[in-house]
C-alpha cells in the first residue's frame, strides 16, 4: 500500500507537511509546491500506484475516485469556467514523482497547448 521511499506517500501520511485541500478514504489532494497557475492542486490516490502505466483492472477504481475528487475540488476552488487536468507518465512524460498524480490547474485562461 505505502512505499516507504515515496515522497507523496509521506505527504499522505502527514510525515511531510502539505497544504491539503481535500481528503477522503481513497484520495488526498494538496497544493503544488511550485504552482504553474493561481490554482495548482495535486490529486493523488492514497494507494501507492506508481504511474498511469501501472493502472490495472485491480487498481483502476482509485483513478475514478481521483476524478470524482477533481470535480469537487474544481467547484470548491471556483473554477466554474474550466481547468486543465494533466498526468505526466514516466521518464519521457516528464514524471518526477513516481506516485500517480493528476495536476489540477486553473484560475487563469490557459493556452491552447497542453503546457
Ligand atoms: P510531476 O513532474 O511528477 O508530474 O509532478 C510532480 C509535482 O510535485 C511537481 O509539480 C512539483 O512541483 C511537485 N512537488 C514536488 N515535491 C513537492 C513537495 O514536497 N510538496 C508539494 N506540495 N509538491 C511537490
Ligand atoms: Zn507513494
Amino acid at each position: 500500500m505505502r512505499d516507504e521511499n515515496c515522497l507523496f506517500c509521506k505527504i499522505i501520511a502527514g510525515d511531510i507537511p502539505s497544504a491539503k485541500v481535500y481528503e477522503d478514504e481513497d484520495v488526498f489532494a494538496f497544493r503544488d509546491i511550485n504552482p504553474q497557475a493561481p490554482v495548482h492542486v495535486l490529486v493523488v490516490p492514497k494507494e501507492h500506484v506508481c504511474c498511469a502505466a501501472c493502472v490495472t483492472e485491480e487498481n483502476s477504481r482509485v483513478v475514478a475516485k481521483c476524478f470524482e475528487a477533481i470535480a469537487k475540488i474544481g467547484k470548491a476552488e471556483g473554477l466554474e469556467s474550466g481547468y486543465r487536468v494533466i498526468n505526466n507518465c514516466g521518464e519521457d512524460g516528464g514524471q518526477s514523482v513516481m506516485h500517480l498524480h493528476f495536476h489540477l490547474i486553473g484560475g487563469r485562461k490557459l493556452g491552447e497547448k497542453i503546457i
